[in-house]
């Protein structure tokens, strides 16, 4: 089973992801989790990506592609996987297909999260993340807080507000969204594996998709 799910920030897909995974138990790549996890790593690709990140802008299609190519290679990909933000251009998407031609894989459902701008806001400035790079689990102080405030039920470690949901930060990365990743609904709409998944709540949208790949 392979998904891609497309989505403005916050519009859940690493919620949706999550459930994915429980249900089809294949790996979530997330190239965000990637990234800040090269972030705090201090390594080269963290520091060229940093910046980038903060601002709320894409960080350059050649760093991500690198790093997607080798990923889609690995051992646990065999079995499929859920790509959580990527692609994000109409380059990453042409990139993906050739990648995925040459691995001899075919995509089973593409997924436009859809939910209300107002929600979206809402949900980015109320978000907590596990500041563990390896569990980087995420809370909402109002829907989803964890047993004890700011403390990661999943592995203990504080949770904190990340660097780019400063309000600035997350204005730019909704104009980032609509500027360079809308256009992919475009670009997949007619594709066969194309589905739009209201994402106000999670569970719907996973029996939107379950639906579209026929479980
Ligand atoms: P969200 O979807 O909530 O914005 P992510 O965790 O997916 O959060 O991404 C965080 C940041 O990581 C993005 O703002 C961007 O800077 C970078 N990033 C993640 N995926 C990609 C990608 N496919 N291409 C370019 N930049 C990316």
């Amino acid at each position: 089973m392979r998904i891609l799910l497309l989505g403005a920030p916050g519009a859940g897909k690493g919620t949706v992801a999550e459930l994915l995974v429980g249900r089809f138990g294949i790996r979530q790549i997330s190239t965000g989790d990637m990234l800040r996890s090269a972030v705090t790593a201090g390594a080269g690709l963290g520091v060229s990506a940093e910046g980038y990140m903060k601002r709320g802008e894409l960080v350059p299609d050649a760093l991500i592609l690198g790093i997607m190519e080798k990923r889609l290679q690995e051992e646990d990909c065999k079995k499929g996987f859920i790509l959580d933000g990527f692609p994000r251009t109409i380059g990453q998407a042409e990139s993906l297909k050739k990648m995925l031609d040459k691995l001899g894989m075919k995509i089973n459902a593409i997924v436009n999260l859809e939910v209300p701008e107002d929600v979206i806001l809402r949900r980015l400035t109320s978000r907590r993340t596990c500041s563990n790079p390896k569990c980087q689990a995420i809370f909402n102080i109002f829907t989803k807080p964890s047993r004890k405030e700011g403390i990661c039920d999943k592995c203990g470690s504080p949770t904190v507000q990340r660097d780019d949901e400063t309000e600035e930060a997350i204005k730019q990365r909704l104009k980032t969204y609509e500027e360079k990743t809308a256009p992919l609904i475009e670009y997949y709409k007619h594709d066969p594996a194309f589905v739009t998944a209201p994402s106000f709540k999670p569970e719907p949208a996973v029996d939107a998709i379950l639906a579209r790949v026929g479980r």
